[in-house]
């Protein structure tokens, strides 16, 4: 069995590794000859169980992951979270939020039910096409939390920094999570939907520092309770076991590839190459400035929506899938996650010259 060839720029569900693919279909029926696929087995199976137990492993070796800090595999999507988060971390106070695109927007307004929300910074007056700056940030004194986003999946800006916080840092890793090397210490808590850069749909990932667990508000559902889902190595209710797995492929991969340190070569040469040409353009734009350009989701433009289109759909003709940007942000956006092969980048700049040698007058 074999698949078209085409190259996937979806921002997420997203492309993934096709010896992943392989591997997992290679063993779906029959996982290691136990007469059963993995989407079938108890999750609370000795067999399950060491799937979940090396996959938390890997993960934990994948990002050096302190002791400090528990991994947690849970289900809600990354949207979940942007309620689980203050629920139970901001003690009816206040927390910082940065809003430098779509889902920390969203992020901060779930969190105003719970507590009172400072906007540390908020770049929608130039339609989110950079990151603040450290001196930038207005941070409240009281905050109980810092929370950002790390790479902005819809406008394509990536945090070249890690911010300098008195409170815990929360961050959104959903789409560069296992892109580049993490120092999780500093984190409080770090969190990514699997669908981006890891895994299927339906798994959620918590990185979180023990110490901060137990701090829930009363109302707080027991399967969004830290404390509860520590406790219970985040099977207090059947996990995502299916993507779990899928994600332990993944894992197994990124070793291959020479892990997080891999990654980041490759994610800044991929990236680049798009950026190279952006910049030397004629008909096309960059859509996020230099400084705070992301190396995941390259936004650009022609100007011209019409134009735009026509570039979207000529693209899919030639199997360059799923270019067209977030309808908020509008424009282009190739994702060059992890499993995109540099081909796919070499067939997207040389597509974009091809349009822009026909279209630029
Ligand atoms: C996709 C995405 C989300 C939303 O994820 P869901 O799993 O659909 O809830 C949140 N944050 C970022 C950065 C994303 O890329």
């Amino acid at each position: 069995m074999s698949r078209e060839k085409v190259f996937n720029f979806s921002a997420g569900p997203s492309v993934m590794p096709l010896s992943v693919l392989e591997k997992a279909r290679d063993e779906l029926l029959d996982y290691r000859s136990c007469g059963m696929s993995v989407m079938e087995m108890s999750h609370r199976s000795s067999l399950f169980q060491e799937i979940f137990d090396s996959t938390k492993e890997k993960l934990k070796a994948a990002l050096s992951v302190p002791d400090s800090h528990e991994i947690l595999f849970l289900q809600g999507g990354a949207t979940l979270q942007f309620a689980a988060i203050p629920m139970n971390l901001m003690e009816g106070g206040t927390a910082d939020y940065a809003v430098t695109g779509n889902f920390s927007s969203k992020a901060a307004k779930e969190a105003e039910k719970y507590g009172r929300v400072n906007i540390a910074c908020d770049s929608s007056d130039t339609g989110h096409d950079r990151i603040p700056t450290q001196s930038e940030l207005k941070l409240s004194d009281e905050a109980k939390y810092f929370y950002y986003c790390a790479n902005n999946t819809v406008y394509g800006t990536e945090w070249q920094y890690v911010p300098e916080t008195k409170a815990p840092l929360v961050c959104d890793m959903s789409s560069d999570i296992l892109s580049r090397p993490v120092d999780v210490a500093k984190f409080g808590l770090i969190y990514a939907g699997a669908q981006k850069n890891m895994a299927p749909a339906g798994l959620t990932v918590v990185i979180l520092d023990k110490s901060l667990a137990g701090r829930e508000m009363p109302i707080t559902p027991s399967v969004m309770s830290y404390k509860t889902l520590i406790k219970a190595d985040s099977m207090l209710n059947t996990p995502p076991c299916w993507c779990i797995y899928m994600l332990g492929l993944t894992l197994d991969w990124l070793e291959s590839q020479g892990g997080v340190v891999g990654m980041e070569q490759i994610k800044r040469e991929r990236a680049g190459r798009v950026y190279a040409y952006l910049d030397e353009s004629r008909l096309f734009k960059a859509h996020a400035r230099a400084d705070s350009r992301s190396d995941m989701n390259v936004t650009f433009r022609t100007g011209d929506p019409e134009l735009d289109a026509e570039f979207v759909k000529g693209a899919a003709a030639r199997g360059l899938l799923n270019l067209k940007g977030h309808k908020v942000a509008g424009g282009m956006r190739a994702s060059l996650y992890n499993a995109m092969p540099m081909e796919g980048v070499t067939a997207l700049i040389e597509y974009m010259k091809e349009f822009e040698t026909k279209h630029h007058v």
